[in-house]
């Protein structure tokens, strides 16, 4: 028997026809409907393969780990924009302890799996091809650029990523590049890339009562995991305009509700 597990995903569920009238990017992040679980465990670095939010305090705070180090993988022709990996690290450094720095690293893979991916083949890439794990006062966070889509696609629904372990994560690339490709006036990868990766982080650092504790009362009752207030980051719903596609300043931040839960549990 597999031991399961949480995870969140983020979703883009509104048609593409009807954004282009409006101009607007809708996504919206909640639970997958095949249960509330991934397989997992072995026992081989087992410490970066827990539930969800069980990493937070160790993410945010530099009490168990001084630094942390990112890896970045990804197939062939799915590495994410430049301008998007260059903004993960002020990101992170504005929210985690971290004195001894943060480091980036890219590892080109290759999956044998066949797309569209479920969430037990994005389990399988990982194991297969992670290379950065804790490690000393190192904690380690891999981050998986899909070749494939997620399998939990329907209609206008598209899961655009998911956290599914305590240092893991999925960003969907492959759907980021349909979607492009749907819009005649195009998409500003880098936009919804640094969305849709800012709040999968927003998850695997405990939010919404996921591992950090709430210092008020503002999680969301009809989307659990997620912040009430309609701006933030961590709200279940996160509206870009993909037009204005200059404007970077566009992406969510988290909330001053999100960011005093973070700082209570270690974070910056
Ligand atoms: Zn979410
Ligand atoms: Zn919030």
């Amino acid at each position: 028997m597999h031991k399961y597990m949480k995870r969140t995903s983020l979703r883009f569920e509104k048609a593409i026809a009807a954004l282009l009238l409006i101009g607007l990017i809708g996504v919206s992040c909640k639970k997958d409907d095949d249960g509330d679980n991934t397989p997992q465990q072995t026992t081989e670095n087992s410490a970066n393969k827990q539930p969800l939010g069980t990493s937070a305090n160790e993410l945010l705070s530099a009490d168990e780990f001084t630094s942390l180090r990112v890896e970045l993988a990804y197939p062939d022709g799915f590495r994410p924009t430049q301008e998007t990996i260059d903004l993960i690290d002020d990101f992170l450094e504005a929210r985690l302890d971290k004195p001894d720095g943060i480091t980036i690293v890219e590892n080109r893979i290759e999956p044998t799996q066949t797309p569209p991916y479920t969430i037990n083949e994005i389990v399988a890439i990982e194991d297969e091809n992670r290379t950065v794990f804790n490690n000393g006062d190192e904690i380690g966070v891999y981050i998986f650029f899909s070749d494939g889509n997620s399998s939990s696609n329907s209609g206008s629904s598209v899961v655009l990523g998911t956290a599914y372990r305590n240092t893991s994560m999925v960003i969907y690339e492959k759907t980021f590049m349909d979607l492009a490709d749907q819009s005649p006036t195009g998409i500003n990868r880098t936009l919804i890339e640094t969305s849709t990766l800012r709040h999968e982080f927003g998850h695997i650092f405990g939010l919404v009562n996921i591992g950090t504790p709430l210092t008020s009362d503002h999680e969301d009752p009809d989307n659990n995991r997620h912040c009430v207030v309609e701006d933030c980051l961590m709200y279940f719903q996160t509206v870009t305009n993909i037009f204005n596609s200059s404007s970077l300043s566009t992406i969510p931040d988290f909330d001053e509700l999100c960011i005093a839960d973070l700082q209570a549990n270690g974070g910056l």
